[in-house]
């Protein structure tokens, strides 16, 4: 049997490995030729624009391999080691592949999750196995010498100062690689950071390694530090790693400023959601420290003239500039003994989190600052944000400084512990604000800490351990505001579309959150809401109207962020459609006793189902769920979906290159949620929407919009 493996991705951290596993159980191993102009191309042509360069390249690895091997492995890798998370596309890969090349032989995606333990890798390395025979000591042997030649791999690296193609053509010669260029004598020494696949991928790199020989220059690279140095490194900027391949980056960087390097080149690719946040820390130590660093970013319109010149500029800067070696300093910011107590408490706004907490802080007697998200706040958040990082990190930092410049002294934020950059969000966030020179306490809640108590003693520690009875009354009256909110929000959409009066609908709507905000207690909360739904249903409509029934799916902060979506409900109401939104995007389903008991749990199973088998495990944020919810909305008979990612929102672009691939067909509008996004081109593109789902009733159905 011929196994079929790109060169591509992780290729360059596991091939040993993999090629050793497949052997040692009688097959043959097919590696894809190095990459061409050809493979950049058709990965390009395949893969949508917003997705990043290597995943592009891999995908015409992997058409590079159809016809030449009966099957083609691309495993689904969660996490390398407990405890964190693998950028999402390495997780959502095998599905990438399926979805963008029909062409490629059959997918082999084992999934390999460390954090669920040394059976779980076993246990998939079996069913891989049982493909060659149903020895499974044979199959264990297979393992274990793979194994074993990963930590060869590694060992030889940093032992001998190779890079992995160097290493992998020792260990393998028949995969010798022809480089080019010979180099002069070297009087500087420059560390290159950045992911295997990028700066060992001769094509992809512009050859980066050579050049910067032929300038003269040596250079150092990650592996030659070593892991352990590298890992030690890393927790000199971060508190604990967070994604799967952190040393390569952040601990390298951290290692190398503080080495003998005399500089520092990071080379990533545009829209790379993990290196936006990480080198931005990198970054940030080196300026402090006074180190050369140049960001490199490439994708597949760089042009190797201008990488040449940037090159070329900063080696000479570096050799005018060379400084002695920085001497026993220490990355991490000098330890700043927090202020007791919090006098007022910042937290970024979200659709109805004012309106749900605002009087609830004062029960426990916190002044809360939310500000609303407004121009300002994303000017403010994209100004002194990282290059490329996605839309909600831009405007959540915006309301951060917003909230210190109104004299909040701590700032409080929900941080996530899966696959998406979320997760790493406050970490940069901390960082920037800081050497904005704001001088704040950060308190974080992992959502990921389940359960009511985990709730509410967060609660307490935001309200300067106010008494319990105190702290469950204004969680009490927040839930309820929240529940009453999301009550409201499942009335006016179906109101809107038929509403006669669009602008006295809006009206009654925001004076019933106004109402609702207003509420002191559960009584007038109760009075309110009764109030108001009534004063809705009330409100005189043009019976003649059948709405379009339209899901809105993506990623949840621009889901219900109206300032991101650019009111995308209220503009789909005025054209007489029915919006739906997956449960999990209402903030009441979050903190409802229901969902502590696993209820969200199981709406992600039933999600999981609709979307097999074209993405078939979770790849952080919301991407499973857009895919499952295209699926299901197409089965209930739903007119269209709107899809909504922020640019460069990892999950979801994931979830762009699958939904295409689905048999359930229904239209599908994909909206780019960024800070050049624009109202009006956002009405054209509805507008156009809307016109194409009404023709397509007509057609398919002979139902009229209007009766
Ligand atoms: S987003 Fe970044 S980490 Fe993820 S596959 Fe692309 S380059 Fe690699």
């Amino acid at each position: 049997m011929r196994i079929g493996i790109p060169r591509g991705l992780l290729y360059y951290q596991y091939f040993p490995m993999w090629k050793t596993f497949f052997e040692t159980l009688g097959a043959e191993v097919v590696v894809s030729p190095q990459t061409t102009q050809e493979m950049l191309d058709q990965g390009c042509s395949r893969a949508v624009g917003d997705i990043c360069l290597p995943v592009k390249v891999f995908c015409g690895h992997a058409l590079s391999l159809a016809g030449k091997c009966d099957y083609v492995f691309v495993p689904s890798i969660h996490s390398p080691r407990k405890g964190v998370y693998n950028c999402p596309k390495f997780i959502g890969l095998p599905d990438i592949v399926r979805a963008t090349v029909p062409e490629c032989p059959p997918v082999l995606d084992p999934d390999i999750d460390a954090n669920e333990g040394k059976k779980q890798l076993y246990e998939a390395a079996y069913k891989l196995g049982s493909m060659f025979t149903q020895d499974r000591p044979k199959i264990e042997g297979a393992l274990n010498k793979a194994l074993e030649a990963n930590r060869a791999y590694r060992a030889h690296m940093e032992r001998e100062g190779l890079t992995p193609v160097k290493s992998i053509e020792t260990m393998f010669p028949e995969y010798r690689v022809e480089t080019r260029g010979n180099g002069s004598a070297s009087v500087i020494t420059v560390a290159v950071i950045g992911h295997r696949y990028l700066l060992y991928d001769e094509h992809i790199s512009h050859r980066l390694v050579q050049r910067l020989t032929q300038l003269g220059v040596k250079t150092v690279y990650a592996e030659m530090a070593g892991e352990d140095k590298l890992r030690a490194s890393m927790l000199e900027l971060v508190d604990k790693p967070y994604w799967g391949y952190e040393e390569e980056i952040v601990g390298a960087g951290a290692h190398y400023i503080l080495s003998d390097a005399d500089g520092i080149i990071s080379v990533a690719a545009f829209g790379c959601g993990p290196d936006s946040v990480m080198l931005e820390l990198v970054q940030r130590a080196a300026r402090r420290l006074n180190k050369p660093f140049l960001k490199l970013i490439l994708d597949e319109h760089t042009a190797e003239g201008g990488l040449v010149t940037r090159l070329e500029a900063f080696a000479d800067m570096v050799r005018r500039t060379k400084q002695p070696t920085i001497k026993s300093v220490h990355l991490a910011r000098p330890f700043r003994q927090e202020k007791d107590g919090i006098g007022v408490l910042g937290i970024p706004n979200m659709r109805t989190i004012a309106p749900a907490f605002r009087v609830p802080a004062k029960l426990v007697n916190i002044k809360l600052i939310v500000p609303a998200v407004t121009k300002n706040t994303l000017s403010l958040g994209t100004r002194y944000s990282p290059e490329f990082v996605c839309l909600p990190f831009k405007v959540i930092l915006g309301c951060f400084i917003e909230c210190l410049e109104a004299g909040a002294d701590t700032l409080f934020m929900v941080t996530s512990s899966n696959a998406c950059r979320m997760g790493y969000y406050s970490k940069v966030h901390e960082e920037i604000l800081r050497d904005l020179g704001y001088d704040f306490k950060f308190l974080r809640h992992k959502s990921s800490d389940k359960g009511i108590l985990g709730v509410l003693r967060t609660v307490r520690k935001c309200t300067n351990h106010a008494p319990w009875r105190n702290v469950v009354a204004a969680y009490n009256l927040a839930t309820s505001k929240m529940k009453a909110l999301d009550d409201l929000e499942r009335k006016i959409v179906k109101v809107r579309p038929v509403a006669q009066d669009k602008a006295l609908t809006e009206r009654v709507f925001h004076e019933a959150i106004d109402a609702i905000d207003e509420a002191t207690g559960l009584l007038s909360l109760r009075w309110a809401v009764h109030t108001y739904l009534k004063k809705l249903d009330q409100l005189p409509r043009d019976p003649s109207i059948v709405p379009l029934r339209v899901g809105i799916v993506g990623e949840m902060y621009v889901v219900l962020e109206p300032f991101c979506n650019l009111n995308l409900e209220v503009e789909l109401g005025k054209l007489g459609v029915e919006v739906m939104r997956t449960r999990a995007t209402y903030l009441s389903e979050w903190t409802s006793i229901k969902s502590y008991m696993g209820v969200l749990n199981s709406e992600k199973k039933k999600m999981a189902k609709y979307a097999y088998p074209y993405l078939r495990r979770d790849v952080g944020g919301h991407g499973l769920e857009s895919v499952a919810e295209k699926v299901h909305l197409a089965r209930e008979g739903y007119d269209g979906v709107v899809h909504l990612t922020p640019f460069t929102c990892m999950p979801e672009t994931i979830a762009q290159n699958i939904m295409p691939s689905t048999k359930e067909k229904i239209p599908v509008l994909t909206l780019i949620c960024d800070e050049q996004a624009t109202k009006t081109g956002m009405l054209t593109r509805l507008e156009a929407f809307v016109d194409l789902l009404e023709r397509r009733r007509r057609s398919n159905y002979g139902k009229q919009t209007r009766v």
